[in-house]
């Protein structure tokens, strides 16, 4: 899995947007320190917590699963755009056999261009045998429109994810606890490691 931040709200955004409302933009008081006290103040202590959703970030997440995409599709105050199988299916007709014949011999490390593998021995070679047998359809041309409901929720996909920071404190609550699914709060973590490191202070009672 790879997280990227492609691009995030400055915090001085979010500062000018909290003195707006008791019009108290005097110079003096802003910028700086006095900035992430105002924020931290306001955003979270006081719960005033819309005034957090002026800062966003955006990350460019792959190689994660479509078992996990279904779970980050939930949050839905968050805005995704996601890889179409129905569009780049034909990846994998270029693609020679991935095993032979009853499992003798098993190509993990090229599946795994294609897929998440758990490191259970006998899920991913089920896994893998759903990805041959997804290619032999493809070879046969059926269209990717029908050949995507044999897809194995190990499929990989990367998607463009823009999140505000009120739903990220929420995305990283939920999914850094240890009942969250492993591959999410890799995710959940990735995406905190990934943040401008001025920003993290908002972050770090979100996480479990
Ligand atoms: C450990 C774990 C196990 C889970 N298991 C399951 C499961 O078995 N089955 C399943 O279906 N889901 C499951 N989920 C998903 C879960 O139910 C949520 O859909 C998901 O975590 C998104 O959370 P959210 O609604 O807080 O986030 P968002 O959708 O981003 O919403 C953010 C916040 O906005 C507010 N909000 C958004 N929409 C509404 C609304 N319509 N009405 C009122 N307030 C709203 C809420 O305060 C919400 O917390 C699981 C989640 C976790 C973390």
């Amino acid at each position: 899995m790879k997280v990227e931040l492609l691009q995030h709200t400055s915090l001085t955004v979010c500062a000018k947007a909290i003195r707006t409302c008791w019009d108290s933009h005097d110079k003096s008081d802003c910028g700086g320190e006095k900035d992430l006290e105002l924020i931290d103040r306001v955003g979270n202590k006081h719960k005033h917590a819309s005034t957090l959703e002026h800062l966003s970030y955006t990350f460019y997440i792959s190689g994660v699963s479509r078992a996990l995409l279904q779970e980050l599709a939930r949050h839905r105050i968050a805005s995704l755009s996601v890889k179409s199988t129905r569009y780049t299916l034909k990846e994998l007709k270029d693609e020679k056999a991935f095993n032979t014949t009853l499992n003798v011999r098993v190509d993990f490390e090229r599946a795994a261009k294609y897929i998440v593998l758990t490191k259970v021995d006998s899920v991913d070679r089920a896994s893998i045998n759903a990805l041959e047998n997804l290619r032999l359809i493809l070879i046969d041309g059926i269209a990717n429109d029908k050949a995507k409901y044999c897809l194995p929720e190990s499929y990989k996909t990367e998607l463009t994810w823009s999140i505000n920071a009120r739903s990220l404190q929420n995305f990283l609550s939920l999914r850094t606890s240890k009942s969250a699914l492993w591959e999410i709060r890799d995710l959940a973590n990735m995406v905190f490691d990934n943040l401008p490191s001025e920003h993290k202070y908002l972050f770090s009672d979100s996480l479990e």
